[in-house]
């Protein structure tokens, strides 16, 4: 009998852990989930072959251990979210008791949705080191970097606090970012596969990817995921 009501508790928990997802949320108001890094992870990569939205959360590791996840999409919709700035300044306001913040979006893995969902866009870079800034200008104890969570694995994009320092120097990191592929785009001459069949050449694509955007100040990396 005993045995039989743990056996029954382990299933409860198991299934009350099962219930707390993050989902993609069409509603103005946005929820949170206590929840942890690589879960979430796990989560938000099975939803880049489900859903035809993006959408955008903000990861949260407090001083004292906690690990929260804040859905932050302000619109969310087919191939674009902007995320609501609330949310940063709410989590901010308490500073002090954060450790770690990562800011993640999800591509949609459907051609409908995305053209190309395997690597970050220009203007993805750009909002990285926007929201990296509003980030250290709060607290430059917080460790900070951006997530886009892709089909086959997951971009992290970090910026040396120098390198946010000034307007000129995030210029800088500007350019370093955006350069080579619109460079790229210039010359119809785009040199990354990302249209092949083969996961394993799109995994490989996307570390050249990383380290062609990579610089001074500025580092990229791919995780890969599935
Ligand atoms: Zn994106």
């Amino acid at each position: 009998m005993k045995q039989q009501y743990l056996a029954l508790t382990g299933l409860l928990l198991a299934t009350k852990a099962n219930a707390i997802e993050l989902y993609i949320n069409h509603n103005l108001e946005h929820y949170s989930v206590e929840l942890s890094r690589e879960q979430g992870e796990a989560q938000i990569n099975d939803l880049c072959f489900t859903t035809d939205s993006e959408e955008s959360w903000i990861f949260v590791k407090y001083t004292d251990g906690k690990e929260v996840w804040y859905e932050d999409g302000g619109e969310a919709g087919r191939g674009y979210v902007m995320p609501d700035k609330n949310v940063l300044e709410t989590i901010l306001a308490k500073q002090k008791e954060v450790a770690e913040i990562s800011h993640y979006h999800i591509h949609p893995a459907k051609p409908s949705v995305m053209a190309t969902p395997h690597h970050p866009s220009i203007d993805d870079s750009y909002y990285a080191i926007q929201i990296a800034t509003n980030v250290l200008e709060a607290s430059p104890d917080i460790v900070f970097d951006d997530r886009v969570v892709t089909p086959y694995g997951i971009y992290v994009q970090s910026f040396a606090d120098e390198g946010l320092a000034t307007h000129e120097t995030r210029t800088k990191i500007r350019n370093i970012v955006s350069e080579p592929v619109i460079k790229a785009v210039e010359t119809g001459n785009f040199p990354f596969d990302f249209k092949s069949d083969d996961v394993s050449v799109i995994r490989s694509e996307a570390h050249r990817y990383a380290a062609v955007i990579s610089g001074e100040n500025v580092t990229v990396t791919f995780i890969e995921m599935n």
